[in-house]
């Protein structure tokens, strides 16, 4: 039983990225205002969430790392809104079965947290008392450590560093109201840095530097038409100015972080179309839509997603993106 589970646990954690993204998202579902990211050997010896959220009960803990446990389900009524907001309560069972993890945490009102550790799916210990300030700390030791094959084609932990500090960026443009730092184990800098903000720009600034920031341009749009498509979108998109030798597009849906490939290309058309000389493009765009009408690969490592009424939406986006950088440009 115990390899069944190790192999979907592996399908679900594919590599310290995706354990980063799970956390994170954990962290923010618990209403964090702070979220401190340590990582060490690209997240194979140690990846520690830290947050300032609400915490976990101590009842909670013994059945924490069960699969398919979660607090959220009374939150969000129909299986619908579950899936589309990522609410699956696999993925700290999942981290059991691969890694070492280990819980520190306390709930408001409390005099001390509890410290506790998983193996397999269960509590290793009764949680001990300890102290702590705020909110939860999770650590993930030894990711993979019986998994031999796959730690050996990850080996390369400067590109899982990379792409950790890639989807960290992400989010802390897009929840401005939540301070992110990312660094590796021992290092003094801080690779991602936000401090919380009403300013989606000063974030962008703050994250991906002055030369991306004094290059956007604010764009939005909306419809309220049930009949072609229903949806609310604002963002910003670099200029002719930009510099850049690959496309960058952040694309949050409902708040999740996802990707879209036609609407992707469908962007860079209008970029080459209407500045050709410019260079690849930065896009940001934040996108709300009735949850029905967004349908998200249940697979939980699937980022891709698909729209209805897409054609509609991505038109509506070319126009507009169109129409900005037109008058950018003149
Ligand atoms: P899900 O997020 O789908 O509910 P997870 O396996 O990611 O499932 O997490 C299981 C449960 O652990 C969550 O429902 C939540 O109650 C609790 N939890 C995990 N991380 C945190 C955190 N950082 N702060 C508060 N609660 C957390
Ligand atoms: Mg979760």
């Amino acid at each position: 039983e115990s390899v069944v589970n190790r192999i979907a646990a592996g399908e679900v954690i594919q590599r310290p990225v995706s354990a980063v993204k799970e956390l994170v998202e954990n962290s923010l579902d618990a209403s964090s205002t702070s979220i401190n990211i340590v990582v060490k050997d690209g997240g194979l010896k140690l990846i520690q969430v830290s947050d300032d959220g609400h915490g976990i009960r101590y009842e909670d803990l013994p059945i924490l790392c069960e699969r398919h446990t979660t607090s959220k389900l009374s939150k969000y009524e129909d299986l619908q809104s579950i899936k589309s907001m990522g609410f699956r309560g696999e993925a700290l069972a999942s981290m059991t079965y691969v890694g070492h993890v280990t819980v520190t945490t306390i709930t408001k009102g409390q005099l001390h947290g509890y410290r506790v550790s998983y193996r397999d799916g269960v509590m290793e210990h009764e949680p001990k008392a300890c102290a702590a300030v705020k909110g939860t700390q999770i650590m993930i030791e030894n990711l993979f450590y019986n998994m031999i094959a796959r730690r050996k084609t990850l080996q390369n932990s400067a590109d899982d560093y990379t792409k950790i500090v890639d989807l960290l960026s992400r989010f802390a443009i897009h929840h401005i109201n939540v301070g992110f730092s990312c660094r590796k184990h021992g290092a003094a800098r801080a690779d991602v840095h936000s401090v919380a903000t009403s300013s989606r720009l000063d974030a962008i600034r703050s994250v991906y530097g002055v030369s991306v920031a004094r290059n956007l341009i604010k764009i939005e749009a909306s419809d309220n038409d049930p009949s072609s498509s229903v949806f609310q979108m604002d963002g910003f998109i670099s200029n002719a100015n930009y510099v850049a030798k690959k496309i960058t597009m952040v694309l949050f849906i409902n708040d999740r972080l996802v990707d879209c490939a036609a609407l992707k290309r469908a962007i860079e058309i209008v970029y080459a179309a209407t500045l050709p000389k410019a260079s690849k493009p930065f896009i940001y765009m934040s996108i709300l839509l009735p949850p029905e009408h967004v349908d998200v690969n249940v697979h939980p490592t699937k980022r891709e997603v698909s729209l209805l009424n897409q054609e509609v939406i991505i038109e509506k986006l070319q126009s507009v993106v169109e129409s900005k950088l037109r008058n950018s440009n003149e």
